[in-house]
């Protein structure tokens, strides 16, 4: 197909779908591995990942047999009915976060949602906080999604804007500021809400002993830790969850994005049977959630986890990585910040929509966020090749007048 072929697609797309994203002008038509191709046969390394969803690359022959597998025995049945990889899938996600239950929901903001109505319900029923009256910790520059609710504590204006009223019951404080944390705590307070490393803000790691002086607060106000590892998660740091970095079990998991393989959405809260325990029939819930296909495939992922490999590529790639931006000038990048194989890079002479385009132009993909950054977060599976041919051309850019 040609060039006239993805003008049409594009244009298409422009009449018929709200203008909500502003996507780069590729069209993608298959994909495989780190690799995409699109429709006039031109290939693209995808540097993005799908926002770490991707994190075993595309149509993995594992991932894709699984869900193949499933897709000749049974897809959907609700949970007003049992099926065979319910149970297996929920014990082997909590054996892979150390925890006892999981409550599985599709898209990453209904795990945040859900997460959210855990904390409140356990707070009222479990801590005793008065009712109507409970509070959860966020901090600023936070991205856990776009439903009334979460955009409600949002600091970004074009998440939040034009929305209201807002929800109740959040309070904000700097991210990485214990001491504005520990001010911020008080009897009512039910959770503290954390990105172990802020993706959207443009991967911004906090300082170190943050994440460990969360865990301290929150033990000592009797509030939960719930860490949102929708993003940071399942490998993407160079371990199974980015709090490992820090020696730190939250009280509560929130995972997705890569738990469903890039094949299926799932997404689900792990957490302490005293916690999901809350619980009774009729008082959450999803049609989808824990379907037989998602489950058959996010088994399958964390089979893969299991193994280590990943994590280790990860930690071993992402070092590489990291080395090399590192290594850039000043004048061509102001700053580097990352973990793992996740990197968010702050450009001296590129706006972060410039620095895509001229690396689209050149066959690799990647995301801007605010201003002159852009997000790396290739799939873990990537060869060391061409994760340094993505870098060449990285580097090119940020050089170029
Ligand atoms: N939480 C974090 C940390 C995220 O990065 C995202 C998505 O980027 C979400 C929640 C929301 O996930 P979803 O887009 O699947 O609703």
């Amino acid at each position: 197909m040609t060039d006239r072929t993805a003008e049409q697609l594009r244009a298409q797309a422009a009449a018929h779908s709200a203008h909500n994203y502003h996507p780069l002008p590729v069209v993608i038509a298959e994909a495989e591995g780190a690799w995409v191709t699109d429709v006039g046969g031109r290939r693209y390394l995808d540097m993005l990942a799908a926002y770490s969803a991707i994190n075993f690359g595309h149509r993995h022959p594992r991932l894709v047999a699984a869900a193949q597998r499933q897709l000749e025995r049974v897809t959907l049945v609700s949970r007003a009915f049992e099926h065979d990889q319910f149970g297996p899938f929920c014990a082997e996600l909590a054996a892979l976060a150390g925890m006892d239950m999981v409550l599985p929901m599709n898209t990453g903001a209904e795990a945040v949602e859900t997460a959210i109505k855990t904390a409140r319900k356990w707070g009222y029923e479990v801590k005793g906080v008065p009712d109507g009256e409970a509070v959860i910790i966020v901090f600023d520059g936070n991205f856990h999604g776009r439903t009334t609710t979460i955009i409600s504590f949002s600091t970004d204006p074009d998440a939040r804007a034009s929305y209201g009223p807002y929800t109740p019951g959040f309070r904000i404080v700097p991210y990485g500021d214990l001491d504005a944390l520990r001010a911020a705590m008080d009897p009512n307070v039910v959770a503290v809400l954390v990105e172990p490393i802020q993706g959207e803000a443009g991967v911004i790691v906090p300082p170190p002993g943050f994440l460990a002086g969360v865990r301290e607060a929150c033990a000592e106000a009797g509030a939960l830790m719930i860490a949102d590892e929708i993003q940071s998660g399942l490998g993407r740091t160079g371990t199974t969850f980015a709090c490992e970095h820090d020696d730190v079990v939250p009280d509560m998991y929130v995972l997705g994005k890569a738990l469903g393989g890039g094949i299926v959405p799932i997404s689900a809260v792990v957490s302490s049977s005293d916690i999901l325990g809350v619980f009774k029939p009729g008082q959450h819930g999803s049609t989808f959630g824990g379907n037989p296909l998602a489950c058959a495939v996010a088994r399958e992922v964390i089979a893969m986890l299991n193994t280590g490999e990943f994590q280790e590529r990860s930690a071993k790639l992402g070092t590489h990585m990291l080395d090399r931006l590192a290594a850039l000038p000043t004048a061509a990048v102001r700053e580097v910040r990352g973990r793992g194989l996740w990197a968010g890079i702050e450009f001296a002479r590129l706006n972060g929509r410039e620095a895509c385009e001229r690396l689209a132009e050149r066959g690799v993909l990647a995301k801007d966020t605010h201003g002159a950054t852009i997000r790396l977060a290739p799939p873990l599976m990537i060869s060391e090749h061409d994760l340094d041919w993505a870098l060449d051309q990285v580097e090119d850019i940020s050089l170029a007048r």
